[in-house]
């Protein structure tokens, strides 16, 4: 076996691992990538682009198959499987191609190909060929897609994400297990380009929300559309001729139906198992996760860093990113940790409607919480476009009017809840807000109406500036 001396030793070429290395050589530190699977991480081949590719396509079908409610008849139109797929594979490629043409420029000897595991704190092995001794280990190792009982048992008939986008066409049938954001922007798209799909969670919950509001009015909205059996019970599955044949408990009635194929989205799971993080001498919890500080990302005093989707934070791309690079730039300068400040957690789930979480959820906002909303079943843009279904709620500090949280459903959240989140993470006040332009007709002008609403609850002394502009037809 070999050894290789480095400074930092990053485990995972994926976002997080990527912006860590970028952080080890800005400093001058000697640095090692080291990667067991495809280069081109996770994001770029199998996660945020692919499957924005394939909801590209679905809201082509879409806008054909409601075309006529705009009184636009296309005329017959067909959906070709196979070349959705070919298309969503030939993007992706592309996508990821840049990915890995910049990690393969990383020079040769900076990068391994092979599974870390520790062996101490600071000394890792690569398959059977290296030994790595660093000063410092960035574990960058990501996530991967659960498999929950009974389908764990049927190996052959389950598919993850990553199987997705290698279909050469689409499925006559799906079954989707899971009803967050994955299984549900998915599930959506393929439905929406002609896949029979259902959903099935022994767990009664829908999407991200945590507002009692949002969980009921989104379970209303997505209903109307797609085919949902969430809470149900005593879920088994059968490998059969056609596919999978699943049963289930509902409405005290055991159905059963058979599908092509069988989507696993129940939710994802750092990738720490297999690292042997016993060996470090760090404690590690019930679950197996070591301790972990997101302002640092420092594992206890250890020298020893972990990014992205492997900390279990905050699964998602941007966060990998901050993270890789707090963990980057801490590794290097390490024992000199410093403090990072965080962004405002932002999620966005590109179903339709749209799904926006913007800071902390409701939840965790705690009692002196004001709340603001609009509908989205009668704003006047909505209702221009055919889209008016949704409802949003902004959450603001009782006493400072500060905004605090949004959870959003409605048209255009991808970019309302931007707007929102940079609000918060600026800390705007209601009033603040109220007084900046909103122009019309836009999807925005409902953001105004439940900053009004806030302005409202939170009993603003002298009312808002925007309170008394003239409103607007539809507003
Ligand atoms: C279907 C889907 C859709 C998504 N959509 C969005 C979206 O729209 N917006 C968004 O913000 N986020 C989205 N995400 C989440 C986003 O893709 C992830 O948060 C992000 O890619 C995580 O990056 P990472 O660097 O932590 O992990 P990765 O990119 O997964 O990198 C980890 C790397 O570590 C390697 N590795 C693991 N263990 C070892 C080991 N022991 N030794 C060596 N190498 C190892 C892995 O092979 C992998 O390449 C989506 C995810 C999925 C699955």
């Amino acid at each position: 076996m070999e050894t290789k001396t480095v400074d930092v030793a990053i485990i995972g070429a994926g976002t997080a691992g990527l912006n860590a290395r970028r952080e080890a050589e800005k400093a001058g530190k000697s640095f090692v990538l080291i990667e067991s699977g495809p280069y081109g991480t996770t994001c770029a081949r199998v996660g945020c682009m692919p499957s924005k590719l394939l909801i590209a396509a679905a809201e082509a079908a879409h806008g054909m198959s409601r075309a006529e409610i705009f009184g636009v008849h296309p005329g017959e139109w067909r959906v070709d499987g196979r070349a959705v797929m070919e298309r969503v594979r030939a993007e992706r490629d592309r996508f990821a191609g840049f990915v890995v043409d910049a990690t393969e420029r990383i020079p040769a000897e900076a990068r391994l190909r092979g599974r870390a595991r520790f062996v101490d704190t600071t000394t890792l092995e690569v398959d059977d060929h290296t030994r790595v001794k660093a000063k410092t280990v960035v574990i960058a190792s990501g996530s991967s897609p659960w498999i929950p009982p009974p389908f764990d048992a049927l190996p052959d008939r389950v598919d993850v994400n990553d199987d997705v986008f290698e279909w050469p066409e689409l499925p006559k049938s799906v079954a989707v297990v899971g009803t967050g954001i994955i299984g549900l922007e998915l599930g959506q798209a393929l439905g929406r380009l002609g896949v029979e799909v259902a959903f099935f969670n022994p767990f009664d919950e829908l999407g991200p929300f945590t507002d009692p509001e949002l969980q009921r009015v989104s379970r209303e909205v997505f209903a109307k559309e797609l085919d949902l059996h969430v809470g149900v019970g005593d879920i088994a599955a059968e490998r059969v001729d056609a596919g999978v044949r699943i049963a289930w408990n509902e409405g005290g009635e055991r159905h059963e139906r058979t599908f092509e194929r069988v989507l696993a989205s129940a939710g994802r799971r750092p990738n720490l198992a297999a690292l042997e993080l016993e060996n470090t001498g760090l404690e590690l919890d019930a679950r197996g996760r070591p301790p972990w500080n997101p302002l640092t990302c420092q594992c206890g005093d250890a020298p020893i860093f972990l990014a992205g989707d492997a900390s279990g934070h905050r699964p998602l791309l941007h966060e990998a990113s901050d993270e890789g690079h707090i963990a980057g730039s801490n590794a290097a300068r390490y024992p000199d940790v410093t403090v990072h400040v965080r962004r405002t957690g932002l999620t966005i789930a590109f179903t339709e409607p749209q799904i926006g979480i913007v800071g902390h959820p409701w939840r965790e906002l705690g009692d002196d919480v004001a709340v603001g909303q609009v509908s989205y079943a009668n704003q006047g843009r909505a209702r221009v476009i055919a889209q008016n279904q949704g409802l949003v709620r902004l959450y603001a500090r009782c006493g400072t009017c500060t905004l605090l949280a949004a959870e959003m459903l409605g048209p255009g959240v991808e970019h309302m809840a931007q707007l929102v989140a940079w609000a918060v993470q600026h800390k705007l006040t209601v009033q603040d807000a109220l007084s900046m332009p909103f122009y019309h007709p836009v999807l925005e002008e409902g953001l105004r109406t439940a900053l009004r609403d806030l302005a409202k609850a939170l009993k603003v002394a002298g009312g808002c500036r925007g309170e008394d502009m003239p409103r607007c037809p539809g507003d």
